[in-house]
């Protein structure tokens, strides 16, 4: 196994990581304290991503047919997973609230690469999808939906709340969970892009959050909101058999890429901090962990477990351009990654101190920032329980 980055991403992640400095360092404070601004020098960044990827989903976009021809030739593929993770690691150690703001990179896009058919695929290339599954009540439980969507016609009306949508205000469109019949449960639960705009659908709030307080986070209600048939993600049968398997193939891709954006925070964290303390230690790596001073074995233990986190995170993303199944190792690396990400960025602040403490420094942000990504996309919990079930053969119903 050889988990070196390939040297046709070397480049375009090493021009991720200049752009991730001279772009967005300099306006990550700005946007920290206007929270609700859209940063506007996005707009830039975005036609310059779209212009990369051909429109085929932005950073957060899944892998459907990506590499295909590589993989023909030689049996292994790094398609769109692994650069994306790679690039969304860069674009983290930049700002990672910044890299969520980022138009048509969200999450409701890697929905729609990874379940839509080849006409919505087409037809919804150019959106900016957010993704809608949380409600009032029902967040880890997500078989728990109330939004209910009823066939009228050649439409679905939509009723329900939606709330913690990330993107929700500015995106062009909104990915909905919704159940086709609540007492059937996770079966018929089915995704529906619906675009910004359609009647019925409303803006509530928005939320003042910790940290990623560029990226806007929205609550939406849909009231009789009439949406195509044709804009149903996938099939509109309810198979009990597949379950819920079809909304949940999205969370394979994405969460590496979530752990990718623990990466990011937790790599910029640690190369401040021995900026920082440079004066005060000598990281030569060549004496053993016990003769050296406590906050130099505290550095390299952080490093450590940020380099395992990497090489689990760039394996599900491997696994995922190869159609090797990776639920489980999308949950390792996401579970590893977020809570190591919390664990260094905080570690970092205390190491420094009074700088990491203070905001003449973004070490204290990127510890406020680290926070949700071991919360959304399914939490630190969620993760390991996913994990159990997985290791142990139990379903959902056998495993709580
Ligand atoms: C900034 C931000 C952005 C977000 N963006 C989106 C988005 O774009 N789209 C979207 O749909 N949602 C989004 N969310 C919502 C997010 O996914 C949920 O917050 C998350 O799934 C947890 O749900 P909850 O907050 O309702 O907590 P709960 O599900 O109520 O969980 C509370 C606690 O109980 C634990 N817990 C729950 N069930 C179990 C169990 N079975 N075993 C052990 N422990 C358990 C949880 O781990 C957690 O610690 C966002 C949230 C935030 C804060």
């Amino acid at each position: 196994m050889n988990l070196e980055i390939p040297k046709g991403l070397q480049n375009f992640v090493d021009g991720a990581y200049a752009l991730a400095k001279t772009t967005f360092r300099p306006i990550s404070r700005k946007y920290d304290e206007l929270e609700h601004t859209y940063p506007k020098e996005l707009d830039l960044f975005a036609a310059m991503l779209n212009g990369a990827n051909d429109g085929s989903g932005g950073a957060m976009g899944g892998a459907k047919g990506d590499g295909k021809e590589k993989a023909e030739r030689t049996g292994v593929r790094n398609g769109g997973n692994m650069s994306n993770v790679l690039n969304i690691q860069a674009m983290s150690y930049g700002d990672v609230g910044l890299l969520l703001a980022i138009p048509r990179q969200g999450l409701g896009n890697a929905a729609i690469a990874a379940v839509a058919n080849e006409e919505q695929a087409k037809r919804f290339e150019k959106t900016w999808a957010a993704m809608a599954i949380t409600e009032p009540g029902c967040g880890s439980d997500s078989a728990a939906i109330r939004t209910t969507a009823v066939k009228d016609g050649d439409d679905y009306i939509l009723n329900g709340e939606k709330i913690f949508i990330t993107s929700g205000e500015r995106a062009d469109s909104v990915v909905v969970w919704a159940t086709l019949d609540k007492n059937i449960g996770r079966a018929a639960i089915k995704s529906f892009v619906v675009e910004k705009g359609t009647p019925g659908m409303e803006l509530i709030r928005t939320e003042r959050k910790l940290g990623i307080r560029a990226s806007d986070t929205a609550a939406i209600t849909f009231t009789d909101c009439r949406v195509p048939a044709k804009n149903l993600l996938g099939s509109p049968e309810i198979n009990i058999e597949k379950g819920f398997a079809g909304v949940m193939e999205t969370f394979d891709n994405t969460r590496p890429f979530v752990a990718a954006m623990a990466l990011g925070c937790a790599e910029a964290s640690l190369e401040k901090t021995r900026e920082l303390l440079k004066e005060k230690i000598d990281l030569n790596y060549n004496t053993p962990i016990n003769n050296v001073k406590a906050v130099e074995a505290e550095l390299y233990r952080l490093e450590a477990e940020y380099e395992a986190s990497r090489l689990l995170t760039i394996k599900a993303a491997w696994m995922a351009d190869n159609r090797i199944p990776n639920t489980l190792e999308a949950s390792v690396c996401k579970a590893k990654a977020a809570r190591v990400a919390g664990q260094i960025t905080l570690k970092c602040i205390e190491l420094c101190s009074s700088l990491g403490y203070s905001e003449g420094e973004l070490l204290e942000k990127w510890g406020r920032d680290s926070k949700i990504l071991d919360i959304f996309e399914g939490t630190q919990q969620i993760q390991q329980l996913i994990i159990a079930r997985r290791i142990l053969g139990k379903s959902s119903k056998e495993l709580k």
